[in-house]
């Protein structure tokens, strides 16, 4: 996420960021690329505050939402069960068919390596992506709308990489950051483009 967040914003931008989030440690030092769970969900979520707090709601919102799809990009797509959506046998699937493994398959990645818990369920028309432990809002209650761009920017990417290049609406409904019990987040089975 730190290493998406510099490709998104540069390095001084990402700097400033940290410096504001009261993490100035960070810099050029970024934690190593294993699976220990060394990194604390407070300072995933002070990075986020950070951003909405030096951008504004909607600056920091964009910012967030480039820097999940990038962090899917770089670091989740040839992770465990995700990488076997490049394989011939999974891209002939039908479309909602690649929908019902793959995100399963991305909230096990986040349960199994992280204190991230994740769970899905399918409805009629869309799926119900739902995180019960969420990094990016950790330790809020008081935002006034959704805060966690950054994991609707992964699922976004995640989406996009599942179907083969589809676009799909990703809304958090229900937001921890809010005073709500979990991090909801409504996926369209019909894709945008
Ligand atoms: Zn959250």
């Amino acid at each position: 996420m730190l290493q998406a967040l510099e490709d998104v914003m540069g390095k001084n931008g990402l700097n400033a960021i940290l410096n504001l989030a009261h993490l100035p440690h960070l810099i050029d030092n970024y934690p190593t690329g294993n699976l220990a769970k060394e990194f604390d969900f407070a300072d995933v979520s002070a990075i986020n505050l950070s951003l909405e707090e030096m951008y504004g709601q909607r600056g920091g919102r964009g910012l967030a939402l480039r820097a999940g799809r990038a962090t899917f990009a770089d670091a989740l797509r040839n992770f465990g069960a995700l990488a076997g959506a490049g394989d011939l046998a999974f891209k002939v699937l039908p479309l909602h068919v690649k929908m019902r493994i793959g995100l399963p398959a991305m909230a096990k990645i986040f349960s199994q390596v992280s204190d991230q818990k994740t769970t899905v369920e399918e409805h009629q028309d869309e799926f119900i992506y739902t995180i019960h432990r969420c990094p990016v809002c950790w330790g809020r209650s008081d935002a006034d709308k959704p805060v966690c761009f950054i994991a609707v920017g992964l699922l976004q990417e995640g989406l996009k990489w599942l179907s083969g290049g589809n676009e799909f609406r990703v809304n958090e409904s229900r937001c921890i950051g809010m005073g709500d019990e979990v991090c909801e987040f409504i996926i369209q089975k019909t894709p945008i483009s």
